[in-house]
């Protein structure tokens, strides 16, 4: 007999987490986890039952203030304890029934997901992949819509792998209605940092993730379904594989004051300040905070003399893609900054670039300064030449032309006109 059962299993020594992180915090600065507001970690410090009338106060509110950052009048917005994905899973199973088609856009990583999501559901799954540095060309969709006559069509507002934003999203959307689609949209990255518009775009589904533009924590997603979406879920002929993702059964939480699971009470809290803190801010400022601190990190990295990966006709300003110069990896890159720096920064699935997130408390000018002084030195210490006062330079020259957020909302609201404009250009 070995002393393990006979005596059990021994107690393991630990570390505590103060011994394990590090000293000095670092900034995150990736593509997620975000760093939160003071307000959103302590309301996630709290727990209070998961059912009654405070729980119920407080998903009414999580749901209207969610309608105000989807831009929907719809009833069906439903959270779901998990990440992202679970809330991408939840669209997915809840539309598609097995041997249902589906078209997945394919931008890159994040949007291919839904397509493996699809498989598993058992849909018939149809794919078109996007050039990894253009957005999705409505036409082609349209054309391929036209062939396959999808019941579903999945597409991301920017996708984060690749840095790339789909801004034909409207047209697209719009277009697949026409045809009859089912529209679902990932805008985990993007939401509340640039517009979209669920009603007045046709969207039928939208999910979002906490960990990105809200700057909330990861772990609790939220999701609405349109009317015609949520009829589809209600008049399924075969329930969903997945018995925590049934969306009519997380409507019993979400709708009825009722009992699925345990609801994720301390995330659903955070939630509930990061939505809070979304609406204080109102969109409008919300997205010209993005645009500018966005904007004013590019040129500072221009101006370093380093480019970018994604041509500004489709450039996401969510996150920021920077090409590798000659001899180095993303891995040195990123642990070098982390290190000595204390930013930390992302590598990439599979593209040759570096990320730096521009997504909720990411778009502060002080954060900004820190994250490009912290990159530019970390070139210089690997041995690439860049100019970094030209970088500083730059991204401050950058910020003193645009009017900061709150000082004049109607040259804001300009400023991101201008920017579709020459989008469009
Ligand atoms: C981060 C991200 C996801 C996945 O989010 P998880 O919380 O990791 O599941 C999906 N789509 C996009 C566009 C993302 O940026």
């Amino acid at each position: 007999m070995t002393s393990a059962s006979s005596q059990g299993i021994p107690r393991p020594i630990v570390k505590t987490l103060d011994e394990i992180l590090p000293h000095e915090p670092l900034l995150m600065m990736g593509a997620g986890p975000v760093p939160i507001p003071e307000r959103v970690a302590r309301a996630n410090s709290m727990v209070i039952n998961h059912l009654g009338d405070v729980m119920a106060s407080v998903i009414d509110q999580v749901k209207s203030m969610a309608r105000y950052v989807f831009q929907t009048e719809s009833k069906w917005v439903l959270g779901v304890a998990g990440p992202a994905s679970a809330a991408m899973e939840m669209a997915v199973s809840n539309l598609l029934e097995p041997n249902e088609k589906i078209l997945c856009i394919n931008n890159g990583f994040f949007s291919h997901r839904m397509s493996e999501m699809a498989t598993r559901v058992g849909a018939e799954v149809h794919q078109l992949d996007i050039d990894t540095h253009q957005a999705a060309d409505p036409d082609r969709v349209e054309k391929v819509i036209k062939e396959v006559q999808p019941k579903v069509v999945t597409l991301v507002q920017g996708e984060t792998s690749n840095t790339v934003f789909n801004h034909t999203l409207e047209e697209i959307s719009k277009m697949a209605k026409r045809y009859g689609c089912l529209v679902v949209v990932d805008a985990v990255c993007t939401l509340s940092t640039m517009p979209l518009k669920m009603d007045e775009w046709q969207v039928d589904v939208v999910i979002t993730g906490g960990q990105k533009g809200l700057s909330s924590i990861p772990g609790v997603s939220l999701l609405a379904f349109s009317d015609e979406a949520w009829n589809t879920v209600k008049t399924r002929t075969v329930p969903t594989a997945q018995w925590c993702f049934d969306a009519q059964l997380a409507a019993n939480f979400w709708h009825n004051d009722g009992y699925h699971y345990t609801a994720p009470v301390s995330g659903i809290m955070a939630l509930h300040e990061a939505l809070k803190l979304v609406c204080d801010e109102t969109l409008e400022s919300r997205f010209a905070r993005h645009l500018r601190c966005s904007k004013a990190l590019q040129e500072g990295i221009e101006g370093l003399g380093l480019s970018l990966f994604i041509p500004p006709s489709a450039r996401l300003n969510s996150v920021v893609g920077i090409n590798i110069p000659d001899g180095l990896n993303a891995k040195q890159i990123c642990r070098h900054i982390s290190e000595v720096y204390r930013v930390e920064i992302a590598g990439s699935f599979g593209q040759p670039i570096v990320r730096i997130g521009q997504m909720g408390e990411q778009c502060r000018e002080h954060n900004l300064f820190r994250t490009l002084h912290a990159f530019g030195s970390t070139m210089r210490d690997l041995g690439v030449k860049v100019d970094q006062p030209n970088g500083m330079a730059a991204m401050e020259a950058y910020l003193q032309s645009i009017p900061r957020e709150g000082a004049n909302k109607s040259s804001e609201l300009q400023s991101y006109q201008r920017n579709d404009q020459s989008r469009q250009e």
